[in-house]
């Protein structure tokens, strides 16, 4: 398994992680035992955001005897109020749901304690000016919970939220259909039909909150990273085609910033297609041939950091110079920490020798050999 550090938090978590969600639906020790096995495959991250006393009992005996081996993302808001979940700011409901959490984990600490589902702006004023905000700092200083999150579905919430400087990580949607559609602050909407003129690359606030959080060190975890598996089935995917469970996780770990993508498993097999990732080939990885021989799509001339125009006769890492690209211009001037790290590649996109043997591979038509150009003299001074 590979670890990634998650932005400032500086925790090392594995690139595949857990989305607790389904974890309900199974016999409880059905379900414990599928979270020791994917502890087993050296996954060490697991998301709860379920308010539900089985689920979490569920994660807290799965964690029992090995709990600082694990990093729990346990969020703060949401409740459980005559047997339904209910997304609260309501400190009379917020306080004892979190209170629960950590005596059904039987742990005095929750790593990554998450502001929950956040994808309004009234809810983001509500949230950010008031009791519940000085709840979450003042567990935070007591050391109850060990870093400050958020959860989203919004990237103009993801945004505000980097900018606040207190919050260290995200969970985040991130799938190649939601990566095109617009910001919103309903949910819901995001699953409904998509018309073929708004497939039209990456949303510039998705992409921009990518960026944001990769230059401001704000970690991303996933979530709905299959698209509630309507991207597994080439009959409900925008694009017309079926990816494979390795493709979207290549795809949401390619994005900037991201470390970790949280799935939900119902069964070891699928744990086990998950973690494959680890050993897959390129070839299997390979999500940016199925957009580009998908009937519906229009990446073209957007670079989605993808790999596929590898390799290149000077060891340039392409995508990586790009995506270093695309951040400078982001923005009015370089920002300091993005030239250090382009410098610190080991092959700039100054020693492009331009033979564009890279752009015959490159399935979205990206003019690399010109942005190489580009790239080295925005970095040359
Ligand atoms: S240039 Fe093309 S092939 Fe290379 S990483 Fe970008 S999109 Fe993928
Ligand atoms: S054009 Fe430049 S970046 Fe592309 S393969 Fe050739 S040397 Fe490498």
């Amino acid at each position: 398994m590979e670890y990634r550090t998650l932005g400032k938090t500086g925790l090392k978590v594995s690139e595949i992680g857990f989305g607790g969600e389904w974890l309900e639906r199974h016999d409880e020790a059905e379900s414990v035992e599928l979270l020791k096995y994917a502890h087993e495959k050296e996954i060490n991250i697991v998301d709860c955001w379920m308010p539900d006393p089985k689920s979490r009992d569920i994660i807290g005996r799965a964690m029992e005897g090995c709990r600082d081996s694990w990093y729990v993302q346990g969020h703060i808001g949401s409740t459980y109020q005559n047997g339904q979940y209910v997304r609260t700011r309501d400190m009379k409901f917020v306080r004892p749901a979190f209170e629960d959490l950590l005596e059904r984990f039987h742990s005095d600490y929750i790593d990554l304690g998450m502001i929950h589902y956040i994808d309004s702006m009234e809810d983001w004023n509500n949230a950010m000016n008031g009791d519940f905000i000085k709840y979450v700092h003042e567990l935070h200083d007591k050391g109850t919970i060990r870093h400050i999150g958020l959860s989203t579905h919004n990237p103009v919430i993801g945004k505000l939220a980097v900018q606040t400087g207190f919050i260290e990580m995200i969970l985040f949607s991130i799938n190649p259909a939601f990566d095109m559609r617009p910001a919103t602050e309903d949910l819901d909407s995001m699953f409904g039909g998509y018309d073929k003129d708004e497939l039209s690359g990456i949303d510039p606030d998705r992409a921009e909150f990518y960026q944001m959080c990769e230059r401001e060190n704000v970690g991303l975890t996933v979530m709905k990273g299959f698209f509630g598996g309507a991207l597994l089935d080439k009959e409900r995917s925008p694009f017309g085609v079926a990816f494979t469970p390795v493709q979207l996780i290549h795809y949401s770990l390619t994005r900037p910033g991201v470390s970790s993508i949280l799935c939900g498993y119902d069964t070891k097999e699928q744990v086990d297609e998950a973690v494959s990732y680890e050993t897959a080939s390129d070839d299997e990885k390979d999500y940016a041939s199925v957009i580009a021989g998908a009937p519906l799509h229009s990446y073209t001339g957007q670079c989605t950091y993808c790999g596929h125009c590898k390799p290149c006769p000077v060891d340039i890492d392409i995508a990586m110079v790009n995506k270093f690209y695309d951040l400078a211009t982001a923005q009015n001037s370089v920002p300091e920490s993005v030239r250090e790290h382009y410098k610190s590649l080991k092959h700039t996109a100054s020693e492009c020798i331009g033979c564009k043997g890279c752009e015959s591979r490159c399935p979205f038509d990206v003019k690399i050999a010109d942005r190489m150009k580009k790239t080295a003299a925005l970095f040359s001074f």
